[in-house]
């Protein structure tokens, strides 16, 4: 118990040491898969607004437990089994990459009569492994999406290829933020482009100097998994 409580004020420090050095308007996201609920919640009371969750099934415990005293924001890959609870547990999906997983979701939102706030995933990487639209086609997956009405696209989330270098990582960022303020300019109706999601542990000040106002961080906070 007493180690217990030793690891989550280690915890609680990390999220307010974070919180104090970002810039204003850089919202810290607390990536929590794998983590307790104990652990989510220490976070919270440091001031973490949003936490992050990949899975559908264990974040539906946690979202149980803890109920709205965050926002949370779905950030792994989803899948069309998963639809249905997702749209009912989440605020925020960041991972939206094809047609046929918003068309999904908006039939679901619409029958839990909610509008979704959606991130299109960008494979800025374009590695054929991963997830997410490759850039040059993220701007005809928002043009498709514009009438859906109960799923609102509101900006951009992107990984990166992971080396472990954040410099390796700045010129994925820099082109995710390059279609990020295309599609601004353009403003699609229906559409905007108001948060722009990347960086992690190793990647986040490199991500914040190229624009990201969403940061999701994970063993920068709670430590390695
Ligand atoms: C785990 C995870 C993070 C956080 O990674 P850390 O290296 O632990 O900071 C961020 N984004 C996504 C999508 C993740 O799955």
């Amino acid at each position: 118990m007493a180690d217990d409580t030793g690891k989550l004020a280690i915890v609680k420090d990390n999220a307010r040491r974070i919180i104090a050095e970002l810039p204003p308007g850089v919202i810290l996201e607390a990536a929590s898969k794998t983590r307790s609920s104990e652990e989510v919640i220490a976070v919270i009371e440091a001031g973490v607004t949003r936490i992050g969750h990949n899975y559908v099934q264990e974040a539906e415990s946690m979202i149980n437990a803890i109920g709205q005293k965050a926002k949370w924001h779905f950030i792994g890959h989803l899948q069309k089994n998963k639809v249905k609870k997702a749209a009912r547990l989440f605020d925020m999906i960041e991972t939206l990459d094809s047609l046929e997983l918003a068309v999904r979701l908006d039939a679901e939102c619409l029958a839990l009569n909610k509008v979704m706030p959606v991130l299109i995933e960008v494979n800025s990487g374009r590695e054929q492994a991963k997830s997410g639209v490759f850039p040059e086609d993220v701007e005809s997956l928002v043009n498709s999406l514009k009438d859906l009405e109960n799923v609102r696209v509101e900006g951009l989330m992107t990984m990166g290829p992971f080396t472990g270098d954040p410099e390796d990582a700045r010129p994925f960022f820099v082109e995710t933020k390059k279609i990020f303020d295309t599609l601004k300019t353009k403003q699609i109706p229906g559409i905007t482009m108001q948060y722009l999601s990347m960086g992690m542990s190793n990647s986040y000040r490199v991500a914040i100097e190229e624009g990201a106002n969403i940061i999701r961080l994970g063993a920068i906070i709670f430590g390695p998994r």
